[in-house]
């Protein structure tokens, strides 16, 4: 006896996604989620008048259509989705450069001298010129195949990998240049039209979760065990706590070592690219201060919100983000928020290493940046994301085809992995893909709309 119509599994940004998908399609969904909270790596925490966003800090106003549909049909006031005005900056010679990934960068030069500068803009016009090919929808496709962004940036000076790629791949992804490829990450920055006219929701990233959250059930505490398809009775959901249930359909919204985990029948090429989707760890380490400290600038030069420490110039930090710079309500009035995120020379090691030990290290080294942190911080709160941002690797890239062609299924996936973007736009993407697909399904109640192979034409979010 089949006790649920679809049962998604993971309550983070791309399971939740795929729930409201099918809520509105008239299906009845149930949301099973592991920890005490919803959101993944998208969730934001309350303490004592700070506003911590613990993973995902902003969106982008260009590049993200379907969470831009998602914001409007939940009713959100885009009003409460604000624009970042400060700058991202870049730390070279002992001194924050602004306006990297803005197009007065490429003037100003964001941290990069007079001949890089030319000659990263001769790059990014031969990419724009064929900037149509480059779909995040099919990372597999770009005109760049699977060199990886260490092999590109071979082919520039130096001084572009050690200021531009590195940094670029680093702070944001956590990705070492050598294990991903080029054309996914041109491919996400081309949508978004760089780093620019980037925002936050106002009241925490986590603002869509608890949206979504309002009108589907969602369980928490709820760890699923693993999920057995069953012939015609669908599938059935085992959870940690030795209940069972069978569902129709089932979404399973985790990354995709932890999917491998939970579907041992997984069909083999989803199981070859589940197994090629590997994740660079990540950590954010939250220091609420007592006053809105930032890293020193001169008088003529933007704030910034975050800041890129290049592998050249520094080892155990690979950035900082000014959260109160980002958003004015990060922080009660007259005290500040500052996150630090280690290199990716040294997180996986961290990962390892206590809380404490964690925060004593970075907030050691963040006092070259933002003299006096250490002073100011009175508490600090430790993220820890094993599963940090996916890979768009070369053996990624080539499994994906395959995975991309199966037919619809009774377990569909969802997740950043499914289209190699390590963002929210792309977890709520798949969220959407998936929904497509279960409703595609012959037999089932939602109908037999087709699988849309790629989303609702790009729009605008203003
Ligand atoms: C530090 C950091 C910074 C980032 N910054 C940005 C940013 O600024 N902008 C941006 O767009 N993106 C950013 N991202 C990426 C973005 O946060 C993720 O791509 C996105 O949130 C992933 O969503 P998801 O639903 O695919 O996975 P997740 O958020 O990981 O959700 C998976 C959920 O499944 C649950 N789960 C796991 N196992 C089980 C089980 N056995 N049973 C039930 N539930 C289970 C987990 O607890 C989790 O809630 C960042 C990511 C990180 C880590």
């Amino acid at each position: 006896m089949t006790e649920l119509d679809v049962a998604v599994i993971g309550a983070g940004i791309a399971g939740l996604a795929a729930a409201d998908r099918l809520r509105r399609a008239g299906r009845s969904v149930r949301v099973f989620e592991a920890t005490d909270r919803i959101g993944g790596r998208m969730r934001t925490s309350r303490h004592e008048g700070y506003l911590v966003d613990e993973g995902a800090e902003t969106l982008g106003t260009h590049g993200y259509p379907n969470t831009w549909e998602l914001i409007r049909d939940l009713g959100i006031d885009t009003e409460a989705v604000l624009p970042v005005t400060a700058s991202v900056g870049i730390w070279r010679d002992r001194r924050v450069h602004p306006r990297v990934g803005h197009p007065l960068g490429g003037i100003t030069g964001a941290g990069l001298s007079v001949p890089g500068r030319m000659r990263m803009g001769r790059m990014i016009g031969k990419l724009l010129r064929r900037a149509r090919k480059f779909d995040v929808d099919h990372p597999e496709s770009t005109p760049l195949g699977a060199t990886t962004v260490a092999e590109f940036a071979a082919d520039y000076p130096q001084e572009l990998y050690d200021y531009l790629f590195q940094p670029a791949v680093g702070t944001a992804f956590g990705w070492q240049p050598d294990r991903v490829a080029m054309g996914p990450f041109v491919a996400s920055m081309i949508s978004t039209r760089g780093i620019w006219k980037w925002r936050t929701y106002r009241d925490g990233m986590d603002s869509l979760a608890r949206a979504i959250a309002e009108t589907v059930p969602v369980e928490t505490e709820r760890p699923v065990a693993e999920i057995v398809v069953d012939g015609d009775r669908g599938v059935r959901v085992g959870f940690l706590d030795g209940a069972t249930l069978h569902a129709r359909q089932v979404v399973l919204a985790v990354p995709a070592p932890l999917a491998r985990q939970l579907y041992p029948t997984m069909p083999a090429a989803e199981a070859a690219y589940a197994d090629a989707c590997d994740y660079a760890p990540m950590i954010r380490v939250s220091c609420l201060l007592d006053r809105p400290l930032e890293p020193a600038r001169g008088r003529r030069q933007p704030r910034v919100h975050a800041l890129l420490l290049p592998h050249r110039e520094e080892d155990v930090l690979g950035g900082l983000t000014v959260e109160h710079n980002k958003a004015g309500n990060r922080a009660p009035a007259g005290r500040g928020v500052i996150t630090l995120l280690p290199s990716t020379k040294v997180t996986a090691e961290l990962l390892q290493e206590s809380d404490e030990k964690i925060a004593g290290t970075l907030l050691e080294r963040a006092e070259t940046y933002v003299p006096g942190i250490g002073a100011a911080c009175h508490t600090t709160l430790v993220h820890r994301f094993p599963q940090g941002a996916v890979e768009p690797s070369p053996r990624a890239l080539a499994a994906r085809p395959a995975f991309a062609a199966r037919p619809a299924g009774p377990v569909e996936y969802a997740g950043d992995w499914v289209f190699l973007r390590a963002s929210s736009e792309g977890a709520v993407r798949s969220g959407t893909h998936a929904a497509a697909r279960v409703l595609s399904r012959p037999g089932t109640s939602g109908g037999q709309a087709p699988v849309a192979a790629h989303p609702s034409p790009p729009h605008r979010a203003t």
